[in-house]
C-alpha cells in the first residue's frame, strides 16, 4: 500500500461518490437490468496484470451503475431504508483503513472500548433501563445484523435452559413470535436447533393492529406445557417488517416472565425513533425483557452493517459463545477486567464498527438525529394525507413511524362500490381482484424508474408500502411520488377490465 497512491486514488473515489450523490436522482431508482446482465459485460476471468483505478471506476459507471438499485436515492421508498451520512461513510473508511480485527481487547483496545462507550451513549439516548447498561451489569455490543442478534440471544437462552435440564431437552424447547415477526427469527430457530414443529408464529389480526396478543401467547404457552414442551424464548417486535405493527411489550413480557422465558425485543427498524422522547413509549416494557436490539443501519444515518444489541446478562452470551484457544490467551483476558467481544457474537474477527457510529453521533449530535427521525415521520404523515384526500385510495393501517401502507380501495375498482363486489363471484373474487390491481399498480410505478416502493400482504390484503427513510428525501420527493402513484392509478383504472 503506497500512501501517495492511496491519497491520489482515495480522492478520486471520494470525488466519484460525491458526483454520484449529486446525480443520484437521474438514475432509475429500481435497477432495470435483466438477470445475468453483468456476465455479458465483464470479462469471465480476473486480469493477469494491474489495471488503473481510472479504468475500474469507468467500469463501475458503465456496468455497475445500471445494476444498482439506488437505495440512497431520495425517491427510494421501498422496504425499510438503510440510510447513510457523510460521517458514517467516512467512519467506514477509517474502519477499512485501520482494518483491525478486534476480536478481543488486546487485539485492539480502542475497538473494544469505543464500542462499549458508543453503546453506552446510545443506550442512554434510548433511555434503556439501567440493567441493560454497564453500571447495571448489562452491556451492549454491535452485531452485524438483527439475524445475528437473535441467533446469539437464542443460543444463550437455549443453553441456559439445557444446562439445567440436559441436552436431550432440546427437542422440547419452543419459541414464540407472531405471524408478523421477521423471517430472521425462523432462520435463527433453525440454526439454533429448535425443532421446526416447535416454532410458533402466532396469528395476529386487524383487531390488535397486527400486534401479538398476550392472551394468544399465554394460551399457546399453556397448550405447549400441557403437551410436555418447554417455553424458551419470545421474540417481540416493535415496528414489524410488513406494516410497522407494535407488539405490546409490557403485557407480553408479563406473560413470558411467568414461564421464565428469555424475552428479546426486536426493534430493527423502529428502535432508532425511540431516541425521540415522543416515540420512546413504543418500547415501554423493555425493562422486563432480557435483550433489545435495533439496526442503526436502518434509520440512524449509519450504513450497513450495524445492529446494536443490549443484554441484561452478558455472561449468558459469553457462556454460550466463548472459546479459549491457546493462540488467543493473554493477560488482559485473564485479568477479567476487559470485554472480549468475540465472545458476544458468532464470528471471531470483527470490524471496528463503533467508529462509524461514533462519527455519526458526534457529527450530528442527539438533537439533529432526533430531527432526522421527526422529519421522516412528518413526511410520512404528509403522504398519508395525500392518500386520504383521494377517494380512490385508502390508508390501510394507522401509521406508527414513517411507513404508510396504502392501496386502491375496493370502491375504486370497476364493478365494485362501497367495498362490495356486484358480481356473482363474491368476496374472494373481490379481494383477489383488488389485490391484483394493486400489484399491477406497484409494478407500473416501479417500472417507471421514478420511484421505488415495495409491497406486503397483511391479513390477505395486498398493500403498497411507502417507507420514508432516505437521508436526502424532502417534501418535494414525497409529493412527486404521490403524483407518480396517481398517474399510474388513473391509467390503470381507466383501462377496460380484462
Ligand atoms: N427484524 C425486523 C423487524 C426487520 O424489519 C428486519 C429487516 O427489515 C429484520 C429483523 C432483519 O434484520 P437483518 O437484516 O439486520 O438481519
Amino acid at each position: 500500500l503506497d500512501p501517495g497512491e492511496f491519497r491520489r486514488q482515495g480522492h478520486m473515489v471520494v470525488d466519484f461518490l460525491a458526483k454520484y450523490y449529486e446525480n443520484i436522482e437521474k438514475y432509475p431508482v429500481l435497477s432495470q437490468v435483466e438477470p445475468g446482465y453483468l456476465s455479458k459485460r465483464l470479462p469471465s476471468s480476473a486480469p493477469q496484470d494491474e489495471e488503473p483505478m481510472e479504468a475500474i471506476l469507468d467500469d463501475v459507471h458503465q456496468h455497475i451503475f445500471p445494476g444498482l438499485t439506488h437505495w440512497q436515492s431520495p425517491n427510494f421508498f421501498a422496504y425499510y431504508q438503510t440510510n447513510t451520512s457523510t460521517a458514517a461513510i467516512l467512519g467506514e473508511m477509517l474502519c477499512a483503513g485501520f482494518n483491525v480485527a478486534g476480536f478481543n481487547w488486546v487485539s485492539s483496545p480502542a475497538a473494544t472500548e469505543l464500542e462499549s462507550l458508543v453503546m453506552d451513549w446510545l443506550g442512554k439516548m434510548l433511555d434503556l433501563p439501567r440493567p441493560f447498561l454497564p453500571f447495571g451489569n448489562g452491556g451492549g455490543v454491535i452485531e452485524g445484523n438483527t439475524s445475528e442478534a437473535i441467533i446469539c440471544t437464542l443460543t444463550a437462552a437455549r443453553d441456559r435452559v439445557l444446562r439445567k435440564l440436559g441436552h436431550n431437552s432440546i427437542a422440547k424447547l419452543v419459541v414464540y413470535g407472531s405471524d408478523q415477526t421477521n423471517c430472521s427469527f425462523q432462520k435463527a430457530a433453525r440454526v439454533v436447533g429448535i425443532d421446526p414443529r416447535n416454532f410458533r408464529a402466532l396469528k395476529t389480526t386487524r383487531s390488535t393492529l397486527f400486534g401479538l396478543s398476550p392472551d394468544s401467547l399465554e394460551k399457546a404457552i399453556r397448550l405447549d406445557i400441557n403437551a410436555g414442551l418447554i417455553p424458551l424464548y419470545l421474540c417481540a417486535t416493535v415496528g414489524t417488517t410488513s406494516c410497522a405493527a407494535v407488539d405490546p411489550l409490557e403485557p407480553l413480557c408479563k406473560v413470558a416472565s411467568k414461564f421464565s422465558m428469555w424475552i428479546h425485543v426486536d426493534a430493527a427498524y423502529a428502535g432508532a425513533s425511540c431516541i425521540c422522547p415522543e416515540y420512546r413509549k413504543f418500547i415501554n416494557g423493555v425493562e422486563f425483557a432480557d435483550s433489545f436490539s435495533f439496526n442503526a443501519h436502518k434509520w440512524l444515518l449509519t450504513p450497513l452493517d450495524c445492529c446494536c444489541l443490549w443484554v441484561k446478562d452478558p455472561n449468558a452470551l459469553v457462556n454460550s459463545l466463548s472459546t479459549d484457544p491457546e493462540y488467543l490467551k493473554n493477560e488482559a483476558t485473564e485479568s477479567k477486567q476487559v470485554i472480549d467481544y468475540a465472545d458476544w457474537q458468532l464470528s471471531l474477527s470483527r470490524r471496528f464498527r463503533a467508529l462509524k457510529l461514533w462519527l455519526v453521533l458526534r457529527s450530528h449530535g442527539v438533537q439533529n438525529l432526533r430531527s432526522h427521525i421527526r422529519n421522516h415521520c412528518r413526511l410520512a404523515k404528509l403522504f398519508e394525507e395525500l392518500v386520504e384526500e383521494d377517494p380512490q385510495f385508502e390508508v390501510v393501517f394507522p401509521i406508527n413511524f414513517a411507513l404508510v401502507c396504502f392501496r386502491i380501495r375496493p370502491s375504486g375498482v370497476a364493478g365494485m362500490s362501497n367495498g362490495h363486489a356486484d358480481n356473482e363471484h363474491g368476496e374472494a373474487w373481490k379481494l383477489n381482484e383488488v389485490n391484483r390491481l394493486n400489484a399491477q399498480l406497484l409494478h407500473a410505478i416501479n417500472a417507471s424508474g421514478r420511484v421505488f416502493m415495495s409491497h406486503t400482504t397483511v391479513g390477505g390484503v395486498y398493500v403498497l408500502r411507502f417507507a420514508v427513510g432516505a437521508t436526502l428525501v424532502t417534501e418535494k420527493h414525497v409529493i412527486m411520488a404521490w403524483k407518480v402513484v396517481q398517474e399510474h392509478a388513473n391509467s390503470l383504472l381507466s383501462m377496460p377490465a380484462s
